[in-house]
């Protein structure tokens, strides 16, 4: 009896609560326990954090201090930092958090940035979060850096400075040469203002893979003015040799 009233109570909080009930990353039932992150102790385990990693650019890696690519390419950031290696549960809550609409994901996904911040001291002036293009904004309905930027904003008291923008390439890239539409993805972000002149920027994105979004964010932020830009991303997918990395076009296409 007393049973089914819990299980009767619960499916009513479940309804009027959705999001504080279930686990992101199994679904299971949760009461008051691991709201912060909002996962059971079981999923809590299956997230661990980045062991050995390159000092540029966060990436978990096997190739000592620097990785094969921040030793060879030009960096603009100064060092990008990751919570996690993007696999296991980590990419599973990732993309259902950018494709699946759980847009309430946001506030326990900031945690783990949030904790980070502390945790290797990181200070800046302003935060920033990659922006989408207008068109795949609208296609997707949310910027789910945006929401991210928001909750560790408030809860860091780091002003959210949002101008800067990306150039909407993708049609006018067809029918370009190869070193055109490359120098286009280079030059995808910037700015109206100088708002950023002068200041230490923390660039805010979901997934680090070849670098070339930090790197060209980076760049746009470094050429308005701003002082020094730092990254921080929840996942970076490890690094790889140069011929394995792809080019940098591809990441930039493909991955937002
Ligand atoms: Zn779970
Ligand atoms: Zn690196």
């Amino acid at each position: 009896m007393k049973t089914a009233l819990v299980k009767n109570l619960r499916k009513i909080i479940n309804w009027l609560f959705p999001e504080d009930a279930v686990c992101i990353g199994c679904g299971k039932d949760l009461f008051v326990e691991n709201k912060r992150y909002c996962l059971c102790d079981d999923c809590q385990k299956l997230i661990t954090p980045i062991t050995t990693r390159c000092l540029k650019c966060g990436r978990p890696t096997e190739y000592g201090e620097y990785c094969p690519t921040c030793t060879k390419e030009k960096i603009y950031f100064e060092r990008n930092y990751s919570c996690f290696a993007y696999d296991g549960l980590i990419r599973k809550i990732i993309t259902a958090y950018k494709f699946n609409n759980k847009r309430y994901y946001a506030k326990y996904l900031a945690s783990f940035y949030v904790d980070k911040i502390i945790e290797e001291n990181i200070g800046v002036d302003v935060l920033t979060a990659v922006p989408m293009t207008k068109s795949h904004q609208r296609e997707r309905g949310y910027n789910q850096c945006d929401f991210i930027a928001n909750e560790i904003s408030e809860r860091l008291s780091i002003p959210y400075v949002k101008e800067i923008y990306k150039k909407s390439d993708r049609t006018r890239q067809l029918g370009k040469s190869y070193s055109e539409r490359k120098k286009n993805a280079d030059n995808a972000y910037y700015t109206k203002s100088n708002v950023y002149e002068g200041l230490r920027v923390l660039v805010i994105d979901d997934i680090y893979t070849t670098g070339s979004t930090m790197n060209n964010m980076a760049k746009a932020l470094l050429k308005s003015g701003a002082k020094s830009v730092i990254g921080l991303t929840l996942c970076a997918v490890k690094a790889r040799n140069s011929k394995e990395e792809g080019s940098s076009l591809n990441d930039i296409l493909l991955d937002s």
